[in-house]
């Protein structure tokens, strides 16, 4: 039998747009990415998926019924409810349960409503810092600073002691204006886990297990960034620490859910620290992480267009989530100064011709020069996943593919996938 002829539109433009086009490409779609990237096919530059008038006028010419959400950014504007009512269903949630992501205060206040666990925190106003320097202190410094808004992941200082904390204050200030709020958080320990499903919130189907390097430099040390790769599956994420997220993290999250009347269909995103004490949530995101997606979309085995109708029509709960066998991993090609707010850019990209099999390149920032060459166009350039028979294989197969790849000034971390496997205490996991 063909599959029906599908149409729909993908809002964003990074790597992890280019493996969501791909995949559900390959699922049977007809993709349009607004705007997309020079290495996404079917890219439409000149739309901007904040302008939400443009992007029904070019759903309704393209006769798209669907519209699947990458970045938080459209979600936390409010696209769900724009379209809410009409014949174009948006894969994402309503701006009011956006504000799982869009808010870490609102956020923090939904996890302690529904007993959530989570890190002990205590909330400020822009114009009670002296205050947050005294809760600081009495912790000894060891906190988490973390601005209210989208950040793009540099609201967050993970601070050691009192000088970082202080200075971590001071930098809130400079680098927020006007009137905001922020999060005091405990300090907690323990390796980190993403656990990400799709959800009717009521049901959730969970994807592979999955881990980040948000760090720059190797050994996790160096600023924060979007991302520097990702690996699935986890190998500690063994079923009793999966029984353990589900019982104090998930279940509880959807009771909320459904208890708040939270119209949220789309991605789910755990943000998980596994303590001495159990599973904690550091953060919710109501979409798919980035780079995790370039991982986990390779991986999954079946029709994510699929589960994504299944969610919309309630019938998510009769379906069943399918792995490729072996493992997965993304390296990011990132420009040399990334994360700093400016570094050259523009230098053409070689070697994307010559990749190794069993790895594919998604392209974040990348654009096709005056004179038709790709070149870089921002911080995270491209990533490069490998598929392995096991994670030792997969790690080998995606940096042999990053020493074939390159650009000026091109870094990439060279410990993706290789953190030494974590000792967890029995009390970690029950
Ligand atoms: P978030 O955006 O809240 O997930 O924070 C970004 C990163 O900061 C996380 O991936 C963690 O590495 C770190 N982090 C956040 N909250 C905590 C916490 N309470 N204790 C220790 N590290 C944290």
């Amino acid at each position: 039998m063909t599959p029906p002829i599908y149409t729909l539109l993908l809002l964003g433009s990074g790597a992890r747009e280019h493996a969501l086009a791909e995949k559900l490409t390959r699922d049977g779609a007809t993709v349009h990415v607004l705007p997309g990237n020079a290495g996404i096919p079917n890219s439409h530059p000149d739309v901007n998926p904040l302008e939400f008038e443009a992007v029904k006028a070019f759903a309704q010419a393209h006769e798209a019924k669907l519209i699947v959400v990458g970045p938080e950014a459209p979600l936390a504007a409010g696209i769900t409810d724009f379209f809410a009512g009409s014949d174009i269903k948006v894969f994402g949630p309503t701006r009011a349960a956006a504000r799982l992501e869009s808010s870490k205060v609102w956020s923090k206040d939904f996890m302690r409503r529904h007993g959530v666990a989570t890190a002990q925190s205590w909330q400020y106003r822009s114009d009670s810092i002296a205050a947050a320097r005294a809760k600081a202190a009495e912790l000894g410094g060891h906190v988490v600073v973390k601005y209210d808004g989208l950040a793009a992941g540099k609201g967050v200082y993970v601070c050691s002691s009192l000088e970082e904390a202080e200075a971590a204050l001071s930098e809130l200030q400079t680098q927020f204006t006007g009137w905001f709020s922020f999060l005091l958080e405990e300090k907690l320990t323990g390796p980190e886990i993403s656990i990400i499903g799709l959800t009717d919130g009521r049901e959730i189907k969970l994807l592979a297990t999955s881990q980040d390097h948000k760090q720059l430099l190797a050994g996790d040390q160096g600023p924060n960034t979007g991302g520097m790769g990702a690996y699935c599956p986890v190998p500690f994420a063994n079923d009793n620490v999966l029984a353990a997220i589900r019982r104090d993290i998930i279940d509880p999250t959807l009771r909320g859910l459904q208890n708040e009347q939270f119209a949220f269909h789309g991605f789910l995103y755990f943000g998980i620290m596994l303590t001495p004490s159990g599973p904690k949530l550091l953060e919710y995101n109501v979409r798919l992480g980035d780079p995790e997606a370039e991982v986990l979309l390779p991986a999954l085995d079946s029709s994510l267009l699929k589960l994504i109708e299944a969610t919309l029509d309630g019938t998510l709960a009769k379906q069943t989530v399918r792995q490729r066998p072996g493992a997965f991993v993304g390296v990011v090609l990132a420009s040399g100064g990334y994360p700093a707010p400016k570094f050259p850019t523009g230098f053409p990209i070689i070697g994307l011709d010559n990749l190794p099999a069993h790895v594919r390149a998604y392209h974040g920032a990348t654009r096709l020069d005056a004179e038709g060459r790709l070149v870089t166009n921002g911080g995270r350039v491209l990533v490069l996943t490998a598929h392995g028979p096991d994670l030792e294989a997969a790690t080998a197969l995606a940096y042999e593919a990053c020493a074939r790849v390159t650009f000026q000034d091109a870094y990439y971390r060279p410990d993706i996938a290789q953190r030494p496997a974590p000792v967890l205490s029995a009390s970690a996991v029950n």
